[in-house]
């Protein structure tokens, strides 16, 4: 494992805080989605969900090509961005064009794959997150660690102290306090913003429709308040109909934050048109590939295109409710980051992410979609292997090991030599923490020593049978 994965796992597992605010949070998520379950025949709704998306992956092309035509018809304009710099470079020319200072956003994680805020603010642009999640670990200069709850390794008074130090006074911790100042403050940026990015939830093909599934409302005032709309969309997040949108109406909600419906579900269908009151007058959407084409046609992961980001594989995977979303060091944690994250890097870094997780499947069974998220994390592992990403150690150990457990004189002679040495390297009965290859074993979990003899020794003594018959007396000895 390098060295920065490892410290910032160290560093997350001793932050009582994180761990404190992480369970808190992820075990009220569970609850409310048991319960918003129990409403409607999920499975039913979820199958259908999966049948939608697989059929859209599989046909990404066709609905990409329907999506960018029916957007310009409606006079928006459509940017295919091969990776982030093109992206980036599509956004801050619409800033340019404009010679807009002032953006607002409201929360999208695609746009943290672009790190947008940085490379806008270097441009002299004043972005303001105005998701409540995303404003506040703007103002502490973090990184999302949940894909829909972004500040949720915080809690309450933590949050209070940053406000109170933005705000030069004293903003008690209670959740009406804390809502109060963030609205003072987000009101008038709304009101002076120039520009109005947002993310995409799902982008209609047959009508070039864009959908934002939100809870505070900010969604709705990012596209309509500021005469400029740019929405960036993740090239997968396609559905084919509005009549689609029905079925992850009723699926997202309940996955992600286990209500059965979020409080706004915006459509934005081009820009302003004539006769219409409210909304931006103009309109771009811009639609990354960024590594994901990669996978399309790859038997093994373009499954994990058909994710819906909503986050409910994080909330039960038992290694991110240690560790949380920052020791990751990717936009996307949990099991959906561990597979995704590989996959649009494709770096060694990247390549250790897989290995971040117990293999449980509790991913699969709470993924609406039922993407094989624990099958695809072996396959990277075993990817990384064919490449040579493991460690030099790793793969001499694992050579040992095939070929001791390939030949049983091989397997006879190593167990004979570990038994015999083994007295020297063990303390009341278990291997010693400090012997340095086995100590990151070791030094948190028991490592027995062998038995003094092993199976085959044991039962050509008759030691075996003694035992069966000592246990189950009615078996009759045959001698
Ligand atoms: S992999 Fe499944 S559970 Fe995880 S975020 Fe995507 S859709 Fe949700």
């Amino acid at each position: 494992m390098n060295k920065q994965f490892d410290e910032r796992i160290t560093h997350a597992l001793t932050d009582d805080h994180l761990h404190h605010a992480v369970n808190i949070a992820t075990d009220r998520l569970r609850t409310k989605k048991a319960q918003a379950l129990t409403k409607i025949d999920f499975a039913q709704w979820s199958e259908r969900g999966r049948e939608i998306r697989e059929h859209v992956i599989s046909n990404l092309d066709y609905y990409l090509t329907q999506l960018a035509s029916e957007v310009r018809r409606r006079g928006g304009h459509v940017y295919f961005c091969a990776d982030t710099t093109d992206a980036v470079e599509a956004i801050q020319g619409v800033i340019q064009s404009h010679h807009a200072t002032k953006v607002i956003k409201s929360k999208s994680m695609v746009t943290e794959e672009l790190h947008l805020n940085d490379a806008l603010e270097q441009m002299g642009v004043e972005v303001v997150e105005t998701d409540l999640g995303e404003y506040i670990i703007q103002l502490a200069h973090e990184t999302p660690s949940h894909i829909i709850a972004p500040a949720i390794h915080k809690g309450r008074e933590q949050i209070a102290d940053l406000f109170s130090q933005v705000a030069n006074r004293k903003i008690a911790s209670d959740t009406p306090s804390l809502n109060d100042y963030a609205h003072e403050v987000l009101r008038q940026k709304f009101i002076e913003a120039e520009i109005g990015i947002t993310g995409c939830n799902f982008g209609i093909a047959e009508t070039g429709t864009v959908c934002l599934f939100t809870n505070e409302g900010n969604g709705r005032m990012v596209t309509t308040l500021p005469p400029v709309h740019i929405a960036v969309m993740g090239m997968e997040r396609v559905l084919p109909t509005l009549a689609d949108l029905e079925v992850f109406m009723n699926i997202l909600p309940r996955s992600a934050t286990g209500q059965q419906l979020t409080s706004y579900v915006s459509l934005v269908t081009g820009p302003r048109a004539h006769d219409e009151l409210d909304g931006a007058k103009e309109f771009h959407l811009i639609i990354l590939d960024n590594q994901r084409s990669q996978s399309l046609g790859d038997p093994d992961f373009q499954e994990v295109l058909q994710c819906i980001r909503c986050g409910a594989c994080l909330n039960v995977c038992p290694v991110y409710r240690q560790i949380g979303g920052h020791a990751y060091g990717s936009v996307y944690s949990g099991p959906i980051g561990a597979v995704l994250t590989p996959l649009l890097r494709d770096d060694p870094e990247s390549a250790e992410l897989p290995y971040a997780s117990s293999l449980c499947g509790a991913c699969y069974e709470a993924c609406p979609v039922k993407i094989p998220l624990h099958d695809m994390l072996v396959k990277l592992r075993a990817r990384n292997v064919s490449r040579g990403f493991t460690p030099p150690a790793e793969r001499l150990a694992f050579q040992i090991y095939k070929k001791t457990f390939a030949s049983p004189k091989n397997y006879r002679l190593a167990v004979r030599s570990l038994r015999s040495v083994q007295k020297w390297l063990m303390k009341n009965g278990e291997f010693h923490s400090s012997i340095p290859i086995l100590s990151s074993w070791s030094k948190t979990r028991s490592l027995d020593g062998l038995s003094p003899l092993t199976f085959r020794e044991r039962f050509a003594k008759g030691l075996v049978i003694d035992q069966i018959t000592e246990k189950l007396p009615h078996v009759a000895r045959k001698e």
